[in-house]
């Protein structure tokens, strides 16, 4: 293997020279899931479900002829445990199948070190870092005897699309990016002290669609004036292209005047809660944008990792909801929140053309480092 495209330049850029015959593996890796346990139906990443029915009895046949021609990670090497239903692997386990040399230990925090990533886990905590970015996970760090666990929703939907996204099975091949300025009309959105935030969305998103066209791509716009579209009409816009990924661009409110940053929506995995509602059990039907899993979490990854890398705002993370926006759309799709108009200090700095420019030109590059990143093989 080549190595990975890195969905985010000089953050990431880890080469995991394990694979070479990657789709083998991947069927191999999925025989592990159905084989050591039961699998949960909502698994349905590029990484542990097949499309189709896997016949088992000429699977284990090659994983053993894998396992003996290159030693790299077998079926066998994925150990799961289940806690209270869930199934998880453990941070020696990840590190093994990853190459990751380092896995250091202290307290409850564990750090894997690989020349050029850095992973954060912390027992109990539902986020981690990846190179200095937060991420929001379906299910809390577990523990089990002293070790550190991850569920195997973020393994498959998560960890695995971020640090290897060009291993995203069938990624969509786009030339076109629908740019969806939130609000529009009556519906104002956040209310600013010196502006509504359709009118910020709208503005941001024209200065998008420039920077993507100049990059070579094609914009389809939801509105380009200040209009009102029923959300439905949005997200029948965005399926009817055919090689499109979607943007919704949002800015932020709250009660009061302290919350601050960025964070950058992907639709949450079938089976888990939304970051929205930690508390709530998880959406067990299929929702057409889960089809994408791994394209939202790689197209969040690099558009929320440009953003924070070149504007420095507060890091409030990449989330997962099931907003309606994102929930209809069969194509990679991830709802942008720019900042707080309630914060005074970020609602100033939305309020500066130079900053929004600045953004728009962020997002664009991550579109073009995304397109690479899952384009490759
Ligand atoms: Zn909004």
């Amino acid at each position: 293997m080549s190595g990975t495209s890195p969905l985010y330049e000089g953050i990431c850029k880890i080469e995991i020279p394990l694979i070479k015959h990657c789709q083998m593996l991947r069927i191999c890796l999925e025989s592990a899931f159905y084989h050591n346990s039961l699998r949960p139906s909502f698994l349905h990443s590029s990484m542990f479900s097949p499309r189709r029915k896997i016949d088992l009895r000429w699977i284990l046949p090659i994983c053993a002829f894998l396992v003996s021609a290159s030693s790299i990670v077998s079926a066998k090497d994925w150990n799961i445990i289940t806690i209270n239903g869930r199934e998880y692997v453990t941070a020696s386990n990840v590190a093994n199948f990853y190459k990751i040399e380092r896995l250091e230990k202290k307290g409850q925090t564990r750090t894997f070190r690989h020349p050029s990533l850095i992973m954060e886990w912390t027992i109990g905590a539902q986020t981690i870092y990846v190179n200095r970015i937060k991420f929001n996970l379906s299910l809390n760090i577990a523990e089990y005897k002293g070790q550190a666990l991850i569920s195997t929703v973020d393994l498959a939907k998560l960890i695995d699309p971020v640090v290897r996204p060009s291993f995203i099975k069938k990624p969509i091949d786009f030339d076109t990016v629908v740019i969806d300025p939130g609000h529009g009309g009556h519906d104002t959105g956040a209310k600013g002290r010196q502006g509504f935030e359709k009118d910020y969305n709208l503005d941001l998103s024209l200065r998008l669609k420039t920077a993507l066209e100049q990059r070579g791509f094609r914009t389809v716009m939801t509105r380009s004036t200040d209009v009102f579209i029923p959300l439905g009409g949005r997200v029948s816009m965005a399926n009817a292209q055919k090689r499109a990924i979607f943007i919704s661009i949002h800015h932020n409110s709250t009660g009061g005047r302290t919350a601050a940053g960025v964070e950058t929506y992907a639709l949450a995995p079938q089976g888990t809660a939304s970051t929205n509602s930690p508390s709530g059990s998880g959406w067990t039907s299929t929702l057409n944008g889960n089809i994408r899993d791994a394209e939202n979490i790689a197209l969040a990854t690099a558009v929320h990792a440009h953003v924070i890398h070149d504007l420095k705002p507060t890091d409030r993370g990449i989330k997962r909801a099931r907003f309606n926006v994102l929930r209809g759309i069969n194509k990679p799709a991830i709802l942008y929140e720019g900042g707080f108009l309630t914060n005074p200090t970020e609602a100033a700095r939305i309020h500066d053309p130079a900053y929004r420019q600045r953004t728009a030109d962020s997002i664009a590059n991550a579109v073009v480092k995304f397109k690479h990143a899952v384009g490759k093989r």
